[in-house]
């Protein structure tokens, strides 16, 4: 199609690795997958309206469209390596502004791709209402990546980082109030998710089941609750919290963008009780934080457990109200 939007994207986005055989510019890339090596693959679609506002900066598009994409191969315990773009974009209008939008977008990609070494290697591009999908292609040793499955009654529950964020800087730009230091941080964790790549990478062989975080904590987890047979209680009191989350809203509303907002990204997962505090000392070092916040039992579904001790009734729980 538009090849000069396909070298500028090219240009922006060029990472030397040798199993990249071919990349942009053919009729398709020609990859080596390193001998021993399972490959991870995973696609999301940002529709605009939909995933994104009308208004987000291309630059934080390009950045979230990957980095929602390495959130699932970190997820998987996946070492990032190769990733497709397919990008739609409305005909007509102006050229220029066409080209700027692809350079910023281009740029915010090529930004979190570049420390994590991966290459695009491809995609397609049409034209239709704003659209982005990406690709991602990861390594993983056989039989070593992480799935939502395998949990087991007793195992810790912990998540990276901190929860609710992304959906209160949404919040905050739908309904106002998005001003100051504290709001900027709240957005920016909406506009700019960090995927938990290296987490996901110590993780392996010691977490019994993980998931990115995408669609909020008590929906999530349930996912791993349903994979791996069991139930889990988590203690609204042990969920992390920025100071910006719990600087700009009350308590009920942290809790519930913590247990119901979409869109943090951080990584959820189990491990047998014994090895909770080693695990979570070598997340520490590595720069992202992991709390406690609950455990798995028998049975079935996702119970939390109010700041009093009492177990918040299904009707009352606050995160209903993010649901679609
Ligand atoms: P074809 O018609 O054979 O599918 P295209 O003209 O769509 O080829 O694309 C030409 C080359 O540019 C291909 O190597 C394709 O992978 C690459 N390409 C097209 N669009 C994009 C994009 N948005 N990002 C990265 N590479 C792209
Ligand atoms: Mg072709």
């Amino acid at each position: 199609m538009e090849f000069r939007l396909i070298d500028r994207i090219r240009e922006r986005t060029a990472q030397g690795r040798d199993d990249v055989r071919l990349g942009i510019g053919d009729d398709a890339a020609l990859l080596a997958v390193p001998e021993g090596q399972e490959l991870a693959v995973a696609i999301d679609t940002m529709v605009e309206g939909v995933h994104f506002l009308r208004d987000t900066a291309p630059a934080d598009l390009g950045w979230k469209a990957l980095a929602v994409n390495l959130s699932d191969l970190a997820a998987m315990g996946a070492t990032p390596a190769w990733a497709l773009l397919a990008l739609t974009m409305p005909r007509g209008g102006d050229a220029q502004a066409r080209q700027r939008f692809v350079d910023e977008f281009a740029e915010g990609f090529a930004r979190l791709a570049q420390p994590h070494r991966l290459a695009l290697v491809g995609g397609d591009t049409t034209s239709g209402p704003l659209a982005v999908s990406v690709a991602v292609h990861g390594f993983v040793p056989p039989g070593k990546a992480l799935r939502r499955a395998g949990a087991k009654p007793g195992d810790v529950v912990m998540v990276t980082g901190t929860l609710g964020d992304a959906a209160a800087g949404l919040h905050l730009l739908q309904h106002g109030g998005a001003d100051g230091m504290l709001a900027d941080y709240l957005v920016e964790r909406l506009q700019r998710p960090t995927p938990r790549v290296a987490a996901g990478l110590a993780l392996r062989e010691r977490a019994s089941a993980c998931l990115d975080v995408s669609d909020g904590l008590v929906a999530d987890l349930g996912h791993i609750c349903t994979a791996s047979g069991v139930g889990a209680e988590i203690e609204s009191a042990l969920l992390p919290r920025s100071s910006a989350l719990l600087g700009l809203f009350d308590d009920g509303s942290a809790r519930d963008f913590a247990l119901g907002g979409g869109d943090d990204y951080e990584l959820c997962f189990t491990v047998p009780a014994a090895r909770a505090a080693e695990v979570q000392a070598d997340l520490a070092r590595l720069g992202c934080g992991a709390a406690r916040i609950g455990r798995i039992v028998e049975g079935e579904g996702v119970r939390v457990r109010g700041e009093d001790g009492a177990w918040l009734e299904p009707a009352r729980q606050g995160w209903d109200h993010f649901a679609a």
